[in-house]
This record gives C-alpha cells, sequence and structure tokens, in this order.
C-alpha cells in the first residue's frame, strides 16, 4: 500500500471512531471519497484533531508541529469544509469535522458529478449503518399549523418557538436537493432551506455557505416549507443547532427511511396522525402531502399506517374535511431529547460501541 493511499486509510478510521462515524464499505468507496476531498497533506493534519477546539498553538505543541505554519494550513482547511473552526473573540479554534452531518454539508458549493456518484454509492451503506440508532441526529417535530392549540407541546418541539430563541440564523442551500438537480433528479421544493444557529452559524457565513437572516425571514421559510410538504428536521437536542426542511425525494435520511418497511421505529418523533374516517372524503390529497408513504386510500376511508407514520403533520394542514389529527404516542413510545447536542452525540457514541462490541468487538469510539 503506498504512503498516500496509507493516509487516507487512517483518515477513514479516524472519521468512523467520531460518534457520527463514517463506515468502511466492500468496495472502498468511501476512501474514493476522501482523496476527492483531501490532499495527503490535508488527510495527515485531519488526523490530529479531535472533537476539542484547540488554538493553533495547542495543536502545534501536541503534534510537535511549527505554529506558524500550522495556522495558515488549519485555517485553510476550515475554509474548504474538511475541518470546523470556532472563534474566541478573534481567537480560531480547530477541531475535527464529522463527516455527515459535518464535511459532506459544508461542500455544498462544491459539488463536481463525480463526487455526486460516490455519495450516492456510499450514502445508502451510511444509513443502513447508522441511521437505524436509537439516538438519530434529527428528530423530527411537527409543522405548526398540525398543533391544536389544546395541545401541549414541548418548546422543543415548536419550530417557531426555537426560531424565536435564535440570535443569529442563516440559510443555506439544501445539499440533497442541490446534488440530485445536479444529476437531473430531484425536485423543484426551495432550494435555500437550511437553517443554521448559532456558531455553526458564523462558520456557514464566514465560509460562504449561505447568508444571515432575521427571525422574520426564517419565519416565512418555515411557511413556506410547510405550504411545499417538507417535513421539519431539527438537530436531536433541547438546544437546537440547525432546522432541516426535507423532502422524501431528496434528502438521504428519509428517502434511506423511506425505504424500510417501519420508518416511524427510527424516527425521534412524539407524534403520529390519525384519520377521522367517518369525516374523510377520500380526496386523496394526504397521500400527495406525505413523504413517507404513510397513507393508503380504503374503501371507505383514508387510513395512516402507524409504523410509516413521521408525526410531521403535512397531512393535517392540507385535509379540506379537517379528518386528520396529531397525537401524542403513549408515555413509553415518547422520547426527550439530549439537553445539549454534545450529549446527543455521547449518546450515539455509546449506541455504536454496544452495538460493534455485538458484532465485532470494536471498543475504538471516541465521544470527545
Ligand atoms: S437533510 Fe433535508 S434540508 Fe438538510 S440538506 Fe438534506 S434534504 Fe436538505
Ligand atoms: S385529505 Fe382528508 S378527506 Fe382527503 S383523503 Fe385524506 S383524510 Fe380523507
Ligand atoms: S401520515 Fe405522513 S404526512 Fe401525515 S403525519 Fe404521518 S408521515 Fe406526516
Amino acid at each position: 500500500m503506498g504512503e498516500n493511499q496509507n493516509v487516507y486509510e487512517l483518515l477513514a478510521t479516524h472519521l468512523d471512531r467520531l460518534p457520527s462515524g463514517f463506515p468502511r464499505t466492500p468496495t472502498g468507496v468511501e476512501l474514493r471519497i476522501l482523496q476527492r476531498l483531501f490532499t495527503p497533506q490535508e488527510a495527515s493534519l485531519a488526523l490530529s484533531l479531535s472533537l476539542r477546539p484547540e488554538t493553533p498553538e495547542q495543536i502545534a505543541k501536541r503534534t510537535g508541529q511549527n505554529p506558524e505554519a500550522l495556522a495558515p494550513q488549519l485555517e485553510a482547511m476550515s475554509r474548504r469544509g474538511l475541518i470546523f473552526r470556532i472563534r474566541k473573540g478573534d481567537e480560531p479554534r480547530y477541531m475535527a469535522a464529522q463527516f455527515v452531518i459535518g464535511i459532506w454539508e459544508y461542500h455544498v458549493n462544491d459539488l463536481r458529478p463525480e463526487l455526486i456518484q460516490d455519495m450516492n454509492e456510499y450514502l445508502p451503506y451510511f444509513f443502513e449503518k447508522i441511521n437505524r440508532l436509537k439516538t438519530p441526529q434529527l428528530r423530527t417535530i411537527p409543522i405548526s399549523k398540525a398543533i391544536s392549540v389544546e395541545q401541549a407541546v414541548m418548546p422543543y418541539e415548536q419550530a417557531h418557538h426555537i426560531i424565536l430563541e435564535q440570535e443569529k440564523i442563516l440559510v443555506a442551500p439544501c445539499i440533497c436537493r442541490r446534488e440530485h438537480q445536479m444529476v437531473g433528479e430531484g425536485c423543484d421544493k426551495p432550494m435555500e432551506s437550511c437553517l443554521v444557529f448559532g456558531t455553526g452559524a458564523e462558520y456557514y457565513e464566514e465560509n460562504g455557505l449561505g447568508r444571515f437572516i432575521s427571525q422574520g425571514e426564517a419565519l416565512n421559510i418555515l411557511e413556506n416549507a410547510e405550504r411545499s410538504g417538507l417535513v421539519l428536521q431539527p438537530s436531536n437536542a433541547q438546544k437546537v443547532i440547525n432546522i432541516c426542511t426535507c423532502c422524501g425525494c431528496c434528502c438521504q435520511i428519509l428517502k434511506n427511511l423511506k425505504k424500510l418497511p417501519d420508518p416511524a421505529h427510527y424516527v425521534a418523533s412524539n407524534y403520529f396522525a390519525s384519520i377521522d374516517a367517518d369525516a374523510c372524503t377520500l380526496c386523496g390529497t394526504c397521500v400527495s402531502r406525505c413523504q413517507m408513504d404513510a397513507v393508503e386510500l380504503l374503501e371507505k376511508a383514508a387510513s395512516v399506517l402507524p409504523e410509516r407514520c413521521i408525526g410531521c403533520g403535512l397531512c393535517v394542514s392540507t385535509c379540506p374535511e379537517e379528518a386528520i389529527h396529531l397525537r401524542l404516542k403513549p408515555d413509553e413510545e415518547r422520547t426527550t431529547p439530549p439537553a445539549h447536542f454534545l450529549e446527543t452525540y455521547k449518546r450515539i457514541a455509546k449506541e455504536r460501541i454496544a452495538r460493534m462490541r455485538q458484532a465485532d468487538g470494536r471498543t475504538d469510539l471516541k465521544t470527545h
């Protein structure tokens, strides 16, 4: 194995040890992807970063390098979406970026057909391995119009509330829809639709991946998402760091979940839809609104398949007979998201470790 090939092997292992993972495939497509994104020097430098933010001086000291030479390399890599950067005042700190959600999304403005082709080979494999954990990276919350006034809904499940809590909001293009469109597939749903908050918003803005917007514009984007039939998927924590607005045809998460017979078991959602058969006139609107093929038209009324329903509420707001209602799942099926996203990562890492122990005895994941 050549020296350069070896550094990509090491990087693949390094990324797989981070909580959200980078599973290896029998075809090795993941190494091809890393070669398209990182030079051998960048791959080597990425190996020395963890999820702990550090100054160039700290990284240089730890790795025996010259801090003056290292600082511009770290900055350039963070600008190219290969590692993450936060700023304390004017002082930058660098840390590893996970692959998904992370490095892949940071390449929304740098997509090439060969990379898209490799990613479309890789992502189904990735989600097969990672997506079916008890704690997903994103949860599903209902659109506002699907929540009735009598329902008590937690603040982290109310999209409006999440927006009104934010000081810095950025909107970025949707990489899933963009990559599908670039290869002649995909849909005509809104492109500018990924909302990113706080530190992530600063990173996206500095890297030219999106633009800052007001709370008012963010609320308009949510309304447009609701009209367009997009599922709201915020980060799976009570302190929300982003909201994705997703379609079942392009979103790599929903698309892969949709292939399963029981997607409801793999999403973090506290709701499900139910239909009042007496009020239903079989108009079929709910069937076309549902991104998960969770509604079927029976002889007398439409009916929701509970194992497919992810509680997004898209069918509720457009039923002309007001025959559909969102209901809270029973206590034992509800989930409370971790307080902070770091806790989410810890849970994901623990679940992956437990799964690997069962499969092949691996215990080498890092949670920080
Ligand atoms: S997860 Fe959803 S919003 Fe985010 S990039 Fe994919 S489809 Fe777009
Ligand atoms: S949208 Fe309402 S009326 Fe139309 S099929 Fe669905 S439940 Fe029935
Ligand atoms: S039936 Fe479909 S559209 Fe309605 S809440 Fe369930 S997943 Fe969403």
